[in-house]
């Protein structure tokens, strides 16, 4: 008896995968279009090292899919929340992203015409796997420097202290070596009189 071929044609990508598309309702004829508004949890790791989305945190998708001659093309636009730290002065940072995405899906049983078939995004049987584009859409976009505000003015160089706290009247005046030693005895002094 021959050992069923049906392992060669199973899926790789798991359907119940939150960010699996069918699309299998949309149909091949070219031109159909269906559109798509979801709410998934956000992948692990989706951001970079200042900035992310928190695993699980909702994604909103707004998602266009047409049928093309060669495949599926997907437009859509994801309302992520993020949150990180200020690359200046290292406060919490929360805001709503937007990122906008468009890539085309190639039939898995079409053969690639293109010269780009290496990085081409394909279908998985009536699946697409947005997952990848939806990363390279918000982690490509995000800030390395995440600002909590435009002209945040970061810490003091000296003190540590933030500066959008201390005002802008905040300095530390040179004092010289020998008479910040000298300053040095005097506190100890008065630390021990009053001890
Ligand atoms: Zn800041
Ligand atoms: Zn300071």
């Amino acid at each position: 008896m021959a050992v069923p071929r049906k392992q060669e044609t199973l899926s790789r990508l798991d359907p119940r995968h939150p960010l699996a598309l069918d699309t299998k309702a949309l149909g091949r004829r070219p031109g159909s279009m269906r559109t798509e508004r979801l709410t998934v949890p956000a992948p692990e790791d989706l951001g970079v090292e200042m900035v992310g989305v928190p695993k699980d945190a909702d994604l909103e998708l707004d998602i266009r899919l047409e049928a093309v001659m060669e495949g599926v093309l997907v437009t859509g636009t994801a309302r992520v929340p993020l949150v990180g730290e200020c690359a200046r002065c290292l406060d919490p940072i929360s805001s709503i992203f937007e990122a906008e995405f468009q890539e085309l899906f190639v039939y898995s049983d079409t053969r690639s015409g293109g010269e780009s078939g290496e990085d081409e995004y394909r279908l998985d049987g009536d699946f697409i796997d947005l997952e990848p584009v939806l990363r390279d859409a918000v982690v490509l976009a995000l800030p390395l420097s995440p600002l909590c505000r435009d002209d945040c003015p970061g810490l003091c160089a000296e003190c540590g202290v933030r500066l959008a706290d201390a005002g802008p009247d905040h300095r530390h005046d040179a004092v010289d070596p020998r008479w910040a030693a000298l300053e040095g005895l005097r506190d100890q002094r008065e630390e021990s009189q009053e001890g």
